[in-house]
């Protein structure tokens, strides 16, 4: 016999099936309510693959092109109507440890250098193993990546709470710089890809052994009633590459009651947490769902990640200053991880509670490597002034204070140190004369570290025995634990390449089971 699971369960029906475990029903595979309703004898699968890989971002097409250079046959499934996830429209910066520009810069790094940056910014909270794992593969990977086609800025960024510059980013300071030259590698190795094609449950047969899914084909995201379905068969398993869940305000708003729908984020329409409930509801233990990451450096005043997050990230937060607009001071160290910056800005509010945004700016020194600055100003998300009183009568700031704090930055760089909040001033320099760039500042919800447990073959590990579910492999943002309580910047591309590749190396490894075409 073999059970599917229905997709979309209700909030009472996951927490009937919750119930279930948590009664430890002997360490199986609970069939939950409507999963009792579909019991599927020998199942006849429409097409069998070797791997099945679902999401098509960094971690997805990372395994797919792995496991086809070991030779399987590979489907690679995307329930959105374009390939790529968050991935395609997300900046672009990887952290390595240890590549050549870094060696070329003189900048001396380790993968232990970048596991304890990693291992304080999560607040210690991190998978320690898997946590190495992915440092220690980064450098290799972003080779792998060239190798494919994918081409770094010939420079090396420094971004906050990573301590030297090691983050590399595509020339097109987008992922889809990484994410098209790996469509394109695996299409010629053969790789089927099918978009628009759901996963709306697991097939497993008696031993629970995930042997393949169920998926809606020609699905057209978010009507739910669209796409037909089909069976499709993994003979070596399924490797689950879905990404968080950021734009699923229900489902965050479980986890963290404050990031209501008052909180825009940076993520693609689909990021939400359909497939982690069909994980969910075969046994895998989710952990850490309530560490959502908040982008320290978005703008009010445009929707998703915009022009601004780029802009502070490459100028404002490595060059320039952040103060809040009634004192006209800076109030943390703009080199802080994500989750101490995204945590300052968020108390910048006035007595009934209501956001103050903060502004941030620098000059245009500081804003040569922002490749969003045209787009900034032509939406007027990004405001230019020619002198400092100008950039305080844009926002109301007391002019004087503006003034003197920047005036007191200056004596820092020109001391070597931040007296007021300890930032490093490794790159920075006296901000002396305009014109100046700025923008409103406040989070947005940006990464899930939550997702579920795995080990260090990618298997996806059960709630009640801490055993692999076999068959089921996952993989970046999906998973959850290697950033613990906040993720530092560019560690999920990282992530995403280093565990997409170890999963399919895992899956290729497995034995084949043997499935009936219908
Ligand atoms: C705007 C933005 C900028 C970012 N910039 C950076 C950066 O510069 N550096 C960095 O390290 N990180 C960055 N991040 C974070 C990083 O991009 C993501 O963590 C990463 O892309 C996740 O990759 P993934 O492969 O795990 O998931 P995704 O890329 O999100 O892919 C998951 C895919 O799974 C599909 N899927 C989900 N459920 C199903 C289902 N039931 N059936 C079929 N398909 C399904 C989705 O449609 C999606 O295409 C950024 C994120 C955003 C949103």
């Amino acid at each position: 016999m073999s059970h599917q699971h229905n997709t979309n369960p209700s909030r009472r029906a996951l927490l009937k099936q919750g119930a279930a475990l948590a009664a430890g029903v002997g360490g199986m595979m609970i069939a939950g309510p409507s999963a009792a309703a579909t019991p599927s004898p020998s199942p006849k699968f429409d097409e069998i693959f070797d791997i099945i890989v679902v999401g098509s971002g960094f971690a997805g097409m990372s395994a797919a092109v792995q496991a086809a250079e070991e030779g399987a046959k590979v489907l690679v499934i995307d329930k959105m109507p374009v390939f790529g996830g968050n991935s395609t429209i997300n900046g672009g910066a990887m952290a390595v440890a240890g590549s050549g520009l870094q060696a070329k810069s003189g900048i001396e790094d380790s993968v232990e250098l970048m596991v304890s940056d990693m291992l304080k910014s999560g607040r210690g909270m991190n998978d320690a193993e898997m946590l190495k794992l992915v440092c220690d593969g980064t450098a290799e990977s972003a080779r792998w990546l060239e190798s494919y086609g994918t081409v770094w800025k010939p420079f090396v960024q420094h971004f906050g709470g990573h301590s030297v510059p090691r983050v590399l980013q595509t020339r097109e300071s987008s992922g889809a710089g990484i994410i098209r030259p790996l469509i394109a590698a695996a299409k010629k190795a053969g790789v089927t890809m099918y978009k628009q094609s759901k996963l709306i449950a697991f097939v497993q047969d008696e031993q629970h052994r995930v042997i393949g899914v169920k998926v809606k084909s020609g699905y057209f995201f978010p009507k739910e009633r669209t796409g037909n379905d089909k069976l499709l068969g993994a003979r070596q398993g399924v490797i689950m590459a879905t990404g968080g869940f950021g734009r699923d305000i229900p489902f965050r708003q479980m986890q963290q009651p404050r990031l209501t729908s008052e909180l825009d984020s940076t993520n693609h329409p689909g990021a939400n947490a359909d497939a982690l409930k069909q994980m969910m509801l075969i046994g895998a233990n989710p952990i850490h769902l309530d560490q959502i990451q908040l982008g320290p450096w978005s703008s009010p005043d445009e929707k998703g990640f915009g022009t601004a997050s780029q802009f502070n990230t490459a100028a404002t937060y490595q060059n320039g200053i952040v103060v809040d607009v009634r004192t006209g001071e800076r109030f943390f160290n703009e080199l802080a991880d994500r989750k101490a910056r995204a945590e300052a800005i968020m108390t910048r509010r006035d007595q009934q509670g209501q956001p103050v945004y903060p502004v941030g700016f620098t000059n245009e020194k500081g804003a040569a490597k922002a490749q969003t600055l045209e787009w900034g100003l032509k939406y007027d998300v990004i405001k230019k002034a020619d002198t400092l009183d100008e950039l305080a009568g844009l926002y109301g700031i007391p002019a004087e204070k503006l003034k003197a704090q920047v005036a007191q930055w200056n004596q820092y760089v020109r001391d070597g140190e931040d007296k007021q909040f300890g930032r490093p001033l490794m790159k920075a320099f006296e901000l002396t004369e305009g014109p100046w760039y700025a923008v409103r500042m406040w989070p947005k919800v940006h990464y899930c570290m939550g997702g579920v447990r795995v080990n260090t073959h990618s298997q996806v590990l059960h709630l009640i025995s801490d055993k692999p579910i076999p068959g089921l492999f996952a993989a970046g943002e999906a998973t959850g634990g290697i950033h613990g309580a906040s993720r530092l910047g560019a560690c999920a591309v990282a992530e995403g390449v280093v565990t997409g590749r170890n999963a399919a190396r895992s899956a290729v490894k497995a034995d084949a089971v043997s499935l009936k075409l219908a």
